[in-house]
């Protein structure tokens, strides 16, 4: 059976590339009604997709990406214009998939998937963050308890060669220490924060989120996410925030008010009188690190333990 796919995939690379995208593209539909719903709340199953008009949208109207494209964004029902957000969010997830297999799918499995399931956690996480600065607990705790789970299964996420029980403990006691240790440092750079700026800079949704990201990604990930998010994410995220706090969308003048119970509320640092979800920014830096800087990071932390222990004679 595996022989059969490394048969197709050395002949028909793009078989399980299409599948990868389309795999992503239709879980980001489900992320397009997540996004929507669980702010509100509402069950992300029941009912089915309905137009605001009231109208149910049959399957075939409900095809991810294509039928966007085909009904140019418009409801069939009343012609209704859909958000380019839609198409953005199945778009993106399926480009995420896509790359995961594309750069290690045949080098290390494991890592490819674990990274589409990190991308599962964050690209809802993100976009609730961005329209109401909350982190729900189902993508920040959730992705570390399945980040811990998938660990101790599938221990080459984290570089651990090897299968086994010795393997999967090694596997899960990395994801454990990617969570404690993400979480703690964020933890500590807002709680210092809140001291110097005498307000509250950093919210628990972030900690959490933090956790689910070292859970998958290691301490080192975590650590990365931080900085090389907050440097990239400032740079990526400010223009868009600025066009954004000019021209507000619909939904966010909405009086809707989320349902507090489930999630955190969090209090962000503003910046240029804008306040600022970092949770988008820690995830741009979580997939700067799993798709291009694993790598280097690592190395660069091992050769900073490297000259620590030459110091010290050890
Ligand atoms: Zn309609």
């Amino acid at each position: 059976m595996i022989e059969n796919l490394h048969l197709v995939d050395n002949q028909y690379p793009w078989v399980f590339r299409v599948f990868f995208f389309g795999l992503g593209a239709c879980l980001g539909s489900f992320f397009n009604v997540c996004i929507y719903r669980i702010p509100k709340g509402d069950s992300v199953v029941k009912p089915g997709s309905r137009c605001d008009c009231g109208q149910s949208i049959a399957w075939y109207d409900n095809l991810p990406v294509l039928s966007w494209i085909l009904m140019r964004g418009k409801a069939r029902c009343c012609g209704k214009s859909f958000s380019i957000r839609y198409l953005v969010v199945e778009v993106l997830t399926g480009f995420l998939f896509l790359l995961a297999w594309w750069l290690f799918g045949r080098t290390n499995p494991a890592q490819a998937i674990g990274i589409m399931i990190l991308c599962g956690f964050l690209v809802p996480a993100v976009f609730i963050d961005l329209d109401h600065m909350i982190i729900p607990d189902v993508f920040s705790i959730g992705g570390a308890i399945i980040g811990v789970f998938f660990s101790c299964l599938f221990p080459a996420l984290h570089g651990v060669s090897g299968t086994g029980i010795a393997a999967g403990i090694l596997g899960g006691v990395s994801s454990l220490v990617g969570i404690l240790v993400g979480s703690a440092t964020i933890y500590w750079i807002g709680t210092l924060g809140e001291v110097a700026l005498r307000k509250e800079a950093m919210g628990e949704g972030d900690v959490k989120l933090l956790g689910a990201i070292g859970a998958f990604c290691g301490w080192q990930g975590a650590l990365f996410s931080i900085f090389g998010g907050a440097c990239v994410g400032t740079i990526l995220l400010l223009p868009f925030l600025l066009f954004r706090k000019a021209f507000p969308t619909s939904r966010e003048t909405d009086s809707e008010t989320p349902d507090e119970e489930s999630m955190e509320r969090k209090s962000t640092p503003p910046a240029f009188g804008i306040p600022v979800p970092f949770g988008p920014m820690l995830a741009v830096g979580a997939l700067l690190y799993v798709f291009f800087f694993r790598e280097p990071v690592d190395t660069y932390f091992q050769s900073m333990h490297d000259i620590l222990n030459e110091l010290t004679g050890s």
